[in-house]
């Protein structure tokens, strides 16, 4: 286990903010959530960037690729499909084709559909096989970002809820900095701790995910970490397909009253969010150039 700063501001003064267990395991093994100053919260003490992976390893974690075919596996994959075309319109809307990069981009969903779109694609994830991955001929993939010769340039670099799982984050920045081009867009995903749902389900709120999520933004806090590296967000969406699926991987079990209280929340949370804008959504998107 290590020890961190705030990675928004640099302070190492924090506030305890709320202890949570691993979602995904039988131990009870506790993790903490701290609170700086700066409003950002973060998981401190958190396993090394080489003990993390054990926290990988368990057969549920599969959040972008649910392979079951029961009635969840099928409605998953159709969401999945909907929100790959979302996504492709947000980036169309600046680039009609060009060079992409998915940091991230696990099984390869995005990426391939990009790749069919026409981009010239690269896809970073350093899961063990990337061979092994779902993915058109087409998409190069890479295990770490140093691969990436520095005259290679992308015009769109995408983080799909991945942010939130990478250590160095400067070197994440020094990167993305050498590899946008001039007026290249980059797009981050990451949940949202300001969610609706994120009230009614406490320590169980699945996006908490400790230990493999290690920062908790909201608009404000991602907002100046983008403003301390060096990026200013032009654009700032909803992601509203999050929603159910995290009310679903945030019930303790599917009984009756589970289900109930679930569509409560559901209907809750949209209007919250149809009221007060992407600061409110379960999870954020936010279209960034550099400053
Ligand atoms: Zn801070």
């Amino acid at each position: 286990m290590e020890s961190i700063g705030c990675i928004v501001c640099g302070n190492r003064k924090t506030t305890p903010y709320i202890e949570v267990l691993d979602r995904l395991s039988q131990n009870s093994e506790t993790f903490q959530l701290v609170k700086c100053d700066c409003n950002f919260v973060f998981l401190n003490p958190r396993p090394t960037a080489d003990e993390i992976s054990t926290y990988y390893n368990s057969t549920d974690y599969d959040p972008h690729n649910v392979k079951k075919n029961d009635k969840w596996g099928r409605l998953y994959k159709c969401i999945q499909k909907a929100t790959l075309r979302w996504k492709f319109s947000k980036i169309a809307s600046f680039y009609s084709n060009g060079k992409l990069l998915d940091i991230g981009g696990g099984s390869g969903e995005f990426t391939s559909f990009m790749a069919l779109k026409g981009w010239d694609v690269v896809l970073q994830d350093n899961i063990s096989n990337l061979d092994g991955i779902n993915g058109s001929k087409d998409v190069r993939k890479v295990e770490n970002l140093q691969m990436i010769k520095s005259a290679e340039h992308f015009n769109v670099i995408t983080l799909w809820h991945s942010l939130e799982h990478i250590h160095n984050i400067e070197e994440l920045f020094s990167n993305l900095n050498r590899m946008l081009t001039i007026d290249g867009i980059l797009l981050i995903a990451v949940p949202n701790l300001r969610a609706p749902e994120n009230t009614f389900y406490g320590t169980n709120w699945a996006p908490f995910d400790a230990p493999r999520h290690l920062y908790h933004f909201q608009l404000e806090t991602l907002d100046n970490l983008m403003k301390k590296s060096n990026f200013k967000i032009v654009r700032k969406y909803s992601l509203f397909q999050d929603t159910p699926y995290n009310i679903l991987l945030s019930m303790a079990n599917l009984t009756p009253f589970q289900f109930i209280k679930g569509i409560f929340v559901l209907c809750y949370s949209i209007i919250v969010t149809l009221l007060n804008g992407p600061d409110q959504s379960s999870s954020l998107l936010v279209i960034c150039k550099k400053a």
